[in-house]
């Protein structure tokens, strides 16, 4: 293996960082899948790879001073004196006798289950131990690990790495360090050394090391500073380098008139809102240019960001271009397809649904018509990103939940066109001030006002204690022929709490189950879950049970309660989308957070008081990790514990800074990136 990968490099010089996991001494292809599950592939991955957190070994003591460590972990050197095996049913309990190597004292340790071991215990062996001192019931260690030379010594920092069943603590590490041995000729600071002092960083390859070697706890969180640097600078490199793309672009110029305005508007229902006016003007201002459009449509849940993109999208057909709305899930593809095929038709433009569940026969036509250009305009899901899915002239783009998608995803769908013009669309705002820093190249547009007579649903958090409470007011307005959701975070109930099932059957039997009850989760097939929710919006049914599925998109006018149980185990930015699925229809609407215990509703009782999606995004961003933010989580990336969670603006405005002023710097992240 070695020569072929040798060949190999001397005809493509590939970069150490870029080689399979496999390159290193001892991962094969088993132990490379599990790696995988960590999101590891290459050398490079490997060895950025973050420990979840770091210990702190035991000290060596002597027998005698055990008494003082009761609890704590400790190495001893001893000598094996002797071992005792009592089987008791199906269990066993092996005892191996200790003594100090010189020395007075005796201990013993103790293995539950482990019978087999015995045999690694043969009367005077000398043993170096590791283990947590207990109470034996004289005082011994717990299953202690027979130290190894490649062991973190008494007193040196452990990191504990994220595991995958399969893969050992200790191989991992020792993976880590190999992977490091081959890499460290390619470990090189490109920094200025001023510059990283000014940051107070590491040079690259001294982060590296005290990443996965640590000299102390201070060394190792800066050095996973510099390797976030790192990462924050790949990304302002790409970002830079499709900035500079854009500027001289060749999209497609979808003017509009105020003929084509007065007709669009007249499809829809009602009057648009001051800003849904103000949006579409910017997108007037932005198809009419070669300039590709690069916005970033922000507003919250329920003000009406969907009718925007329907603007965008009658521009482009009647400029004879295509347009796809990329939409997170079947159930919100489906929904917005039901409302607009109707108002395009009445433009004349046509639109197809595409959706992973389609009849392959259909799926086969409406790929045809998207690639004969027969087609203006398609509604769907991921499937949209599947090679086969053709454009004759792709020229707008549209992601709905943008979130919900990752950069490369994204990227996938515009990929199916040349400049097309990208509309992206969250209702989990990114706030202002970082979105302007971060993704300098966006345009962000903003619906910053509800639609006329909405008011934000009323907020409750409750004990679960509060259950028949909660189900009599819900009750209560299905009677008025209202509509509900009650939402658990999981499909089946378990210690932490019901899941949907085991809710639904308990609300039959109660009087809410003469309102007619639909389950829904995604365990359910697409195609039954859209017939009960289409039972559930022409009223025959008032009231859904389910899972965060429904979060994003449903739009039911008539629904005016919703409940969550188990809030606390949600994100705050995720129970205000849920809370925006209420109240649609104008009148009063009610949301009841239930969470079992104090600290739970004290952590989300604020979303009572909060109602503007925007501060929910900033208490919500203090919780969440930048990667999360920029939608691409970093490969095994893992802030628990070390990371410090809060977003390290200072390194992201000095990534931008950097690759800004020094083009040779951006040239080379940037050529780092598109070798993935
Ligand atoms: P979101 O921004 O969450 O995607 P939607 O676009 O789904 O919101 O709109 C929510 C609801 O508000 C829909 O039923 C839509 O028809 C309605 N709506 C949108 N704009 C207006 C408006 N200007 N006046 C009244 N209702 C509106
Ligand atoms: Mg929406």
């Amino acid at each position: 293996m070695a020569d072929a990968n040798g060949s190999q490099a001397a005809v493509i010089p590939v970069s150490i960082l870029e080689r399979p996991v496999t390159a290193v001494k001892g991962i094969g292809s088993v132990r490379a899948r599990l790696l995988a599950r960590l999101g590891v592939t290459t050398i490079g991955e490997l060895i950025a790879l973050q420990p979840r957190r770091v210990e702190r070994r035991g000290p060596e003591v002597a027998l005698p001073e055990l008494p003082a460590h009761l609890g704590g972990f400790v190495h001893v050197r001893t000598r094996v004196a002797g071992t005792r095996l009592v089987r008791r049913g199906g269990r066993s309990i092996l005892r191996v006798s200790l003594v100090a190597l010189d020395g007075p004292g005796r201990t013993e340790a103790v293995y539950f289950n482990q019978a087999y071991l015995r045999d690694r215990f043969e009367d005077g062996r000398e043993l170096h131990l590791y283990g947590r001192v207990v109470k034996t019931p004289q005082l011994g260690l717990v299953a202690p690990r027979v130290v190894r030379d490649d062991d973190p010594p008494p007193g040196a920092l452990e990191l504990i790495y994220p595991l995958t069943e399969g893969l050992g603590r200790t191989q991992l590490r020792g993976f880590v360090d190999a992977a490091l041995e081959l890499a460290r000729p390619e470990l090189v600071e490109h920094l200025e050394a001023e510059t990283l002092e000014r940051l107070e960083l590491p040079d690259l390859p001294t982060a590296y090391l005290e990443t996965h070697r640590p000299s102390s706890v201070e060394l190792l969180k800066n050095g996973l500073r510099r390797l976030r640097l790192e990462s924050a600078l790949e990304v302002q490199a790409r970002l830079a380098g499709q900035r500079r793309a854009r500027a001289d672009g060749d999209a497609p110029r979808l003017g509009c008139d105020d003929g084509l305005r007065e007709r669009i508007l007249a499809q829809l229902p009602f009057e648009p809102t001051a800003a849904q006016r103000r949006v579409f003007a910017e997108l007037e201002h932005d198809l009419a240019r070669s300039a590709p459009m690069r916005r970033l449509l922000q507003g919250d849940v329920g003000s009406g960001k969907t009718v925007c993109a329907l603007f965008a999208a009658a521009l482009a057909a009647n400029g004879g271009a295509q347009c796809a709305l990329l939409a997170p899930t079947e159930v919100l593809a489906e929904q917005h397809y039901a409302t607009e095929r109707g108002r395009l038709a009445g433009l004349g433009i046509k639109c197809a649904l595409l959706t992973g569940s389609m009849r392959a026969a259909t799926r086969r036509k409406v790929l045809e018509h998207l690639a004969s250009g027969q087609l203006a305009c398609v509604f769907g899901t991921h499937t949209l990103l599947s090679d086969d899915v053709r454009f004759a002239r792709l020229g707008v783009a549209i992601v709905d939940e943008q979130h919900r998608f990752g950069v490369l995803q994204r990227e996938r769908l515009f990929a199916k066109g040349r400049d097309v013009h990208q509309l992206l669309v969250t209702a989990t705002p990114i706030p202002r001030t970082l979105a302007r820093t971060l993704w300098a190249d966006l345009d962000v547009s903003v619906v910053d006002e509800l639609p006329p007579g909405r008011a934000p649903a009323r907020t409750h958090v409750l004990g679960l204690d509060q259950f028949e409470r909660v189900a009599k007011h819900v009750d209560a307005r299905l009677a008025l022929g209202e509509r509900a959701f009650w939402i658990a975070p999981r499909i089946e109930s378990s210690a932490v709490g019901r899941g949907a099932e085991e809710i639904a059957e308990e609300l039959g039997r109660t009087p809410l189950g003469r309102h007619g009850i639909e389950l829904v989760h995604g365990r359910i097939a697409p195609r039954e879950r859209a017939q009960r929710l289409d039972r559930f919006r022409r009223g025959e049914s008032s009231l859904v049970v389910g899972t965060t599925v429904l979060e994003v998109g449903i739009d039911v006018p008539e629904a005016t309660a919703i409940v969550v149980e188990g809030a606390d185990r949600l994100g705050t930015a995720q129970l205000h989308q849920l809370r925006g699925r209420v109240g649609r229809g104008g009148g009063e609407a009610w949301c009841f957070l239930l969470a079992g215990s104090d600290a739970a509703r004290e952590r989300i009782g604020w979303l009572d008081r909060v109602h503007d999606g925007f501060e929910v995004a900033e208490r919500d961003l203090a919780r969440r990790g930048m990667g999360d933010l920029l939608g691409e989580r970093q490969a095994g990336s893992n802030s628990e514990g070390l990371g410090d969670g809060e977003p390290d603006l200072e390194l992201w405005l000095a990534a931008r800074d950097l690759v800004a002023t020094r083009p040779e710097l951006a040239r080379r992240y940037a050529a780092r990136v598109t070798s993935r």
